[in-house]
């Protein structure tokens, strides 16, 4: 098989690389390879799908701001023949609360970010009490809140993207990559488990937690492991009469409707490695004595259902690595998401196409996530990782 572009792995990233190529009018082939038809294991769906501004970096809030406006839009642009790509995006606010001591850095965020356009505002703590009436604000000092942001179903993203990338021409194979293949020039093209090969002169790494095994096995490592993080569905006895807003406890414990019940996860400490089990110990240990302690309502709370799904972490600085492998021409990454490739999914694959087609980034300059900033110390210290 010969092909023009190789995307490894059809997720969000992939899929929305595949779609904004065709959209800029690419003239090639693209061949889409994913491994898992039903996306079972992909990170995308097992998404908490908080979407945000509120981040610390000018790199990030830039991505985040651009891809915000994005998804406002995204079932009408996304539609296929009227029938709109509906993603559920509901722009219910994203709220970081603050104990003492965690004020003056919120401040400068929000400076930060209001310097972006970002609409984001510094709560005292009885303000906090009109964005959640029931919340326990004795520990809190404030909190920093964006009403524009909110979250939204990463399943119907993913998919509205596949589906418009298909039909603008992409072609999809439903078949694992064993391996990327290079040779002195450069890539070459990609072995499949059937023991076929596909050539191309451009292979796109979105492979998601399985990226960092592919680069391995290709020679060139990238400094990104696989992450179990947990995510814990329950219903309350109390239900609250409005929507919550997506909302970080200082302790790093978030929550969020979904639907009738709510969602609630946390960045435990793991080891690095592939695992999708969840445990009902790790609501009733970690997450419910926080959330009962931060909202009455959550006190008598009975878990619904749970999951587990891997976050691609970047171990350096927590951030995605995007662009061309320096050592490898046509070897393009775009990996490493570190918990908030869904609020970056709409930038990175305007970027990428743009870097791939026209040799530089026009809409944002994505270069501060290069690869080559490891090397150089360079490293993009994002204060707001959840
Ligand atoms: C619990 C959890 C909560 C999260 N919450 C948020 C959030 O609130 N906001 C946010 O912005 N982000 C969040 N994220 C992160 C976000 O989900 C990811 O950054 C994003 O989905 C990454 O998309 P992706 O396409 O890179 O990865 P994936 O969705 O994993 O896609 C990669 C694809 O590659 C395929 N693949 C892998 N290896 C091969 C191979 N060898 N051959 C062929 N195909 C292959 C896989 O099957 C997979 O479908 C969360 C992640 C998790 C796990």
């Amino acid at each position: 098989m010969k092909t023009d572009i190789i995307i490894v792995g059809g997720g969000v990233i992939g899929s929305s690389i595949a779609y904004n190529l065709l959209l800029d009018g690419y003239e090639g082939e693209i061949t889409v390879f994913e491994k898992d038809r039903i996306y079972e294991y992909s990170s995308t769906p097992r998404s908490a799908g908080g979407i945000r501004q509120l981040f610390t970096t000018d790199i990030n809030i830039k991505i985040s701001r651009f891809s915000l406006q994005v998804y406002k839009t995204f079932p009408q642009d996304m539609a296929i023949k009227g029938e709109l790509a509906e993603i559920d995006f509901k722009q219910r606010g994203y709220l970081f609360l603050a104990q003492q001591g965690m004020l003056d850095q919120l401040r400068k965020q929000n400076k930060l970010q209001q310097q972006h356009g970002v609409p984001s505002e510094l709560l005292g703590s009885n303000e906090l009490l009109q964005v959640i009436p029931e919340l326990n604000i004795k520990d809190l000092d404030g909190g920093l809140y964006c009403a524009e942001d909110g979250y939204l179903d990463p399943y119907s993203v993913m998919q509205g993207y596949a589906k418009k990338a298909k039909q603008l021409g992409a072609n999809y194979i439903y078949e694992p990559v064993k391996s990327i293949l290079k040779n002195e020039s450069g890539i070459k093209g990609v072995k499949l488990d059937s023991g076929l090969t596909c050539e191309a002169p451009i292979v796109i790494n979105c492979a998601g937690p399985w990226a960092p095994e592919l680069s391995e096995m290709l020679g060139n490592p990238i400094p990104i492991v696989p992450l179990k993080r947990q995510i814990i569905q329950f219903d309350i006895a109390k239900p609250l009469t409005y929507d919550l807003p997506l909302t970080v406890d200082p302790t790093g414990v978030y929550f969020r409707h979904e639907g009738h019940s709510l969602i609630s996860g946390f960045s435990e400490k793991v080891k690095p490695g592939i695992d999708f089990t969840w445990k009902r110990s790790f609501f009733l240990e970690q997450l419910w004595p926080i959330l009962g302690h931060r909202v009455k309502n959550f006190e008598l709370a009975k878990i619904a259902t749970g999951w587990a799904g891997m976050y691609s972490h970047n171990t350096i600085d927590q951030n995605a690595v995007i662009g061309e492998h320096p050592k490898l021409r046509g070897y393009y990454l775009a990996c490493g998401f570190s918990g908030h490739g869904m609020q970056q999914a709409p930038a990175v694959g305007r970027g990428l196409a743009e870097l791939i087609q026209k040799g530089r980034y026009e809409t944002i300059d994505l270069s501060p996530l290069r690869f080559e900033r490891f090397a150089e110390k360079n490293f993009v210290l994002e204060g707001a990782v959840v």
